[in-house]
């Protein structure tokens, strides 16, 4: 009861947030005494097999048909099945919407506790406690998990990567579970993905509702194309159609870390604020010199956008 299970979705593979979420979990079973047991869910080629097994002291591959492509009522099959198995003390899963959907049905099936969003698990009195930003990250918030297990989504990417030790013991099992049918996938629609990843980006340019519709964004592209940079969006830009949701950066939307954000006529509502602020360098380019963003970033410019992202993207090509 002092072990730590750490789910990582095959298909995803190991990414920085794998390694971010594993070394939540390494850190975590050293406090409580206790092994990181990573599990596996959904289709892995060996070689993600192998790199998790050098970051967990067991790993678990399920072998099932089941959990090939995300299915919600699937995945939580096997999850509480794992979990039935191992008996964890804290089960850790990362920031994405699958985990997001899962944590609290998971500890609610498991007579647990469930808390999100965490930048930080720890121990204390014997009890897990979590640390969580609120209120667009000007505050942050701890909270004490009553239950075992604790069930806690973290912000993988922000935490420091698990370290590689000697490669875990690797179980493969069958559990036998019986696909659900109450929920049938009647088709996917996979959005074309151009590069890495928005929550891996090192660069990134995003774009608000101040660019007045769907165009400008072209223009927003063009400059992201230049220097290598991935799309982003605020809420309001998505919630109007003018690009995809999967683009929304925020609270309710992506964490993201890059290097360099740029914001071109975003506000900075603070719930926009909480899915940047792991960024190294903010910059901002909005028309009012009140708006909230100034307040959070390093380099701020108090233009119309239309006036600097065209010179600014010839002047990146000039050679
Ligand atoms: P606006 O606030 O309308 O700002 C547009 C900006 O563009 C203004 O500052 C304006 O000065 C500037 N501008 C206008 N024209 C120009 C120009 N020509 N050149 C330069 N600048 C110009 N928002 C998110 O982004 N992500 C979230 O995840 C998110 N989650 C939310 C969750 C909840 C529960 C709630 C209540 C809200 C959430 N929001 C989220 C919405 C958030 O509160 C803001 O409404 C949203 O971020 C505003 O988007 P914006 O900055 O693009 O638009």
């Amino acid at each position: 009861m002092s072990d730590v299970v750490a789910f990582v979705w095959g298909p995803a593979g190991v990414d920085r947030a794998a390694g971010g979420l594993l070394g939540a979990g390494q850190r975590l079973a050293e406090t409580l005494g206790g092994k990181l047991r990573a599990a596996v869910v959904g289709a892995a080629d060996d070689a993600v097999v192998a790199a998790i097994q050098k970051q967990a002291d067991t790993l678990l591959v399920l072998e099932d048909d089941l959990p090939g492509d995300y299915h919600p009522e699937n995945y939580l099959a096997a999850l509480v099945a794992v979990c039935k198995k191992l008996s964890p003390r804290a089960v850790l899963l990362g920031n994405d919407s699958a985990s997001q959907e899962l944590a609290p049905r998971l500890a609610h099936r498991l007579g647990g506790s469930a808390a999100g969003d965490a930048v930080d698990v720890a121990v204390v009195d014997g009890r897990l406690q979590v640390k969580r930003g609120v209120y667009g990250g000007k505050a942050t918030a701890v909270i004490a998990l009553e239950r075992s297990p604790g069930v806690v989504w973290v912000r993988a990417r922000a935490m420091t990567p698990a370290e590689e030790r000697a490669p875990g013991e690797v179980e493969r099992i069958r559990l036998g579970l019986t696909p659900d049918a109450r929920v049938r996938v009647v088709s996917r629609n996979i959005e074309a993905k151009g590069g890495s990843r928005l929550e891996d980006a090192r660069l990134i340019v995003s774009g608000g509702r101040g660019l007045g519709g769907p165009e400008p964004f072209k223009q927003l592209q063009a400059l992201a194309d230049t220097i290598g940079a991935q799309m982003a969006a605020s809420r309001a830009a998505c919630d109007a159609g003018w690009v995809p949701p999967s683009w929304q950066v925020g609270q309710t939307g992506k964490k993201v870390a890059p290097e360099l954000y740029l914001a071109i006529a975003i506000s900075g509502a603070s719930q926009h604020i909480m899915g940047i602020a792991d960024s190294k360098v903010i910059c901002a380019i909005n028309r009012d010199p009140d708006a909230p963003i100034f307040k959070h970033c390093r380099f701020g410019l108090v233009e119309d956008y239309q006036k600097v992202v065209g010179p600014l993207v010839a002047k990146l090509k000039r050679p």
